[in-house]
């Protein structure tokens, strides 16, 4: 994923979009129990990240972590505010 196709996350927690003002997909999922952790049976001091949502909720996720506004956030110094570059590279 590129930065045109990215959300322009705002700080975790309670991060959003400031492209489209969605809310983390990956936070939400993590709030709804859909992540979960268990024991890494590679690393006995580790825990692995798990998914414990179904696989339609896993593909809705990363559909979500699509951002819907396409274009790169750019911070303009002389505006004092972000600008969309809607150009591709
Ligand atoms: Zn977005």
């Amino acid at each position: 994923m590129n930065k045109y196709d990215s959300h322009y996350w705002s700080g975790w927690p309670g991060a959003y979009c400031l492209k489209c003002g969605a809310g983390d997909p990956n936070e939400q999922a993590l709030a709804e129990g859909l992540w979960g952790f268990e024991e890494d049976p590679i690393d006995p001091n580790g825990m692995k990240e798990i998914w414990t949502g179904t696989p339609e909720q896993k593909s809705k996720l990363e559909e979500d972590c699509i951002c819907k506004v396409k274009g790169e956030l750019i911070w303009d110094n002389y505006k004092g505010a972000w600008d969309l570059k809607v150009d591709k590279q």
